[in-house]
This record gives C-alpha cells, structure tokens and sequence, in this order.
C-alpha cells in the first residue's frame, strides 16, 4: 500500500468500515510510515474531539497518541483473538464428543 492509498483510507479505518484485509495492510503501513501516522493522529484527534462535542460530555483530558496506538494494537490482536476463540470452541466440541462416547459406551456395556 503507497502513501497516497493509505491516506484515502484514513476516514474509513476510524469509522472501521475497511475490509479485513484492507484494515492488515491500513496498519501495517501506518506503523512503518511516520508520515502517514502523523496524518492519522490528526485525523483520529479531531474525530474524538468531534464525537465528545456531539455527546455533550465533558471535555476530558484524553491522551489522543496513547488511545491510537492502543486503537491500533486491538486492531491488530483482533485475528489472534479470533484463532483463541476458534481453538477454545474446538476443544469445548471435542470435550464433548468424549462424553457423549462414554455415556454410549457406559449405556451399551
Ligand atoms: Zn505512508
């Protein structure tokens, strides 16, 4: 992804309406591309200031570098997350499937 591409996508990464793998490469580039992270700070400022004006809160003193890089690393551990998820399913079928085994076998002899 070139610089030009991944400032088109700025708007659509915080709205999180990129596709998967859009948002994968949206990151990979902004983490290794200073220019275009600064673009995103901005961006990623204004939107929260924005957002907090619409709900009429009070202005809190946000740390708007900390909340994206935190932004950025859920983005990130979303397809690990995901795998975790898949293998404790996998286990929890698994599990029962044993039982299900020894109750037939508990029942046939
Ligand atoms: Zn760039």
């Amino acid at each position: 992804m070139d610089c030009m591409k991944c400032q088109s996508l700025i708007e659509s990464f915080l709205k999180q309406s990129l596709t998967p793998a859009e948002n994968d490469e949206f990151i990979r580039h902004v983490k290794g591309c200073p220019e275009c992270y600064g673009e995103l700070e901005v961006y990623h400022m204004v939107n929260t200031v924005v957002s907090q004006l619409d709900s009429g809160e009070e202005e809190e003193d946000i740390d708007y570098k900390d909340s994206l890089a935190r932004m950025l690393n859920r983005a990130g551990t979303h397809k690990r997350r995901i795998r975790v998820a898949k293998y404790i399913f996998m286990t929890a079928i698994v599990t029962i499937l044993i039982i299900i085994y020894f109750l037939i076998r508990g029942i046939v002899f």
